[in-house]
């Protein structure tokens, strides 16, 4: 299941029962046991495909989410929270212009960056998230200042990035988040849309991904990570640059607490990749969860009935990626690939990218 060509395997499931002989000799089959931490991570889905990916670009995919993947379970074993778990790693991919998040965002209609985040806290249910930065080097790190540090779950535009100046948090010229790659897409999009290109305000970025062959217009590379940490409880962040040649102050899915992150620990954990107005309208990451808690369906489950049923039924596209109440890690999408990785305690740890890759937890 998990060996097709471009997955990479770490290590093979080892989710049988085990068997136990006690003093009177009898054999009892006993359930196996809890994960004490797990941990799952989206780097965006959509039209991923193998023909469309060079080896080399493929490599620094599966490398970069295995490299996150593996820093995450070292913190997680060694007893670390998981809002620092997730803070951490989404910080790392939001750092890395692979992904559709902080340096590699994608751009708005007019040549610039509008960056938006959320993140939540399944024991307590607090949540926090910003929309619409253009100045924060890590947006997740303002969302979660806007949930410790404010009366407020959600800030917006040129408060919420005063607001992270003033928590302390790293304020870079918008020029930090460009890259070719992106620029070359906006162009793309601009000239399918008819619209005159804007004057480029950031020049040459020098070394960025551009010398990799990305399949960028059609694919979704928001990040996302999800944690059961050593205590269960249950963690999700998001962060994005959003879509491509967005305008009008447009926001998405991924700053919306119940559509691109949610978390309740016990229960489910989600966060969400796709076109955005598909997953607020169907408030994916809420549902997902909802049906874990009142239908008492496995995350796997219900994440395919939500993204299988509910999302195509509208249209959209997009994916996701779940912790279940007991931290069993699941993902479902509609598009041809999604990066994704997992790993948990029991030492299961996949990487993978295409469709026919996909696991499935039941
Ligand atoms: N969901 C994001 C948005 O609509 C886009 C993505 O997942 O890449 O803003």
């Amino acid at each position: 299941m998990f060996n097709g060509l471009g997955s990479f395997v770490i290590a093979s499931l080892a989710l049988s029962a085990c068997v136990h002989v006690d003093a009177d000799f009898d054999v009892q089959l006993n359930d196996p046991p809890p994960l004490e931490w797990s941990i799952v991570i989206h780097g965006g889905a959509g039209v991923i495909t193998r023909s469309a990916m060079t080896p080399e670009t493929e490599a620094a995919y599966t490398a970069a989410l295995t490299e996150l993947m593996m820093t995450g379970s070292d913190m997680l074993s060694e007893g670390a929270e998981g809002l620092d778990v997730v803070e951490t790693l989404i910080n790392s991919m939001e750092d890395n212009p692979l992904f559709n998040a902080g340096r590699g965002a994608v751009m708005t209609e007019d040549g610039g960056f509008s960056l938006d985040s959320s993140i939540m806290v399944g024991d307590t249910l607090d949540a926090g998230a910003v929309a619409g930065l253009s100045n924060v080097r890590h947006p997740i790190s303002a969302a979660r200042k806007a949930m410790e540090k404010s009366p407020h779950v959600m800030l917006a535009g040129e408060g919420a990035d005063k607001f992270a100046a003033e928590q302390g948090l790293e304020i870079v010229d918008p020029s930090f988040f460009f890259t070719q790659r992106r620029w070359d897409s906006l162009m793309r999009a601009l000239d399918r849309r008819g619209v005159e290109a804007p004057a480029n305000r950031f020049g040459n970025p020098g070394e960025d991904s551009a010398s990799l062959s990305l399949p960028d217009d059609r694919k979704y590379g928001t990040v996302g990570v999800v944690v059961m940490d050593k205590t269960g409880n249950i963690v999700a962040g998001t962060s994005t640059g959003g879509t491509t040649a967005k305008r009008w102050g447009r926001v998405g899915d991924s700053p919306i607490i119940g559509a691109g992150t949610y978390a309740k620990s016990g229960v489910c954990g989600v966060s969400s990749t796709g076109t955005g107005e598909y997953f607020i309208r169907l408030s994916i990451a809420y549902a997902i969860c909802n049906r874990v808690e009142l239908l008492d369906e496995s995350a796997q489950k219900a994440a395919d009935n939500v993204i299988h049923e509910q999302l195509t039924g509208l249209q959209g596209d997009g994916g996701v990626i779940v912790l279940g109440p007991t931290g069993e890690p699941a993902w479902s999408f509609n598009t041809a690939g999604m990066y994704r990785a997992f790993a948990t305690s029991k030492g299961d740890s996949v990487v993978e990218i295409y469709e026919f890759d996909e696991a499935v937890f039941d």
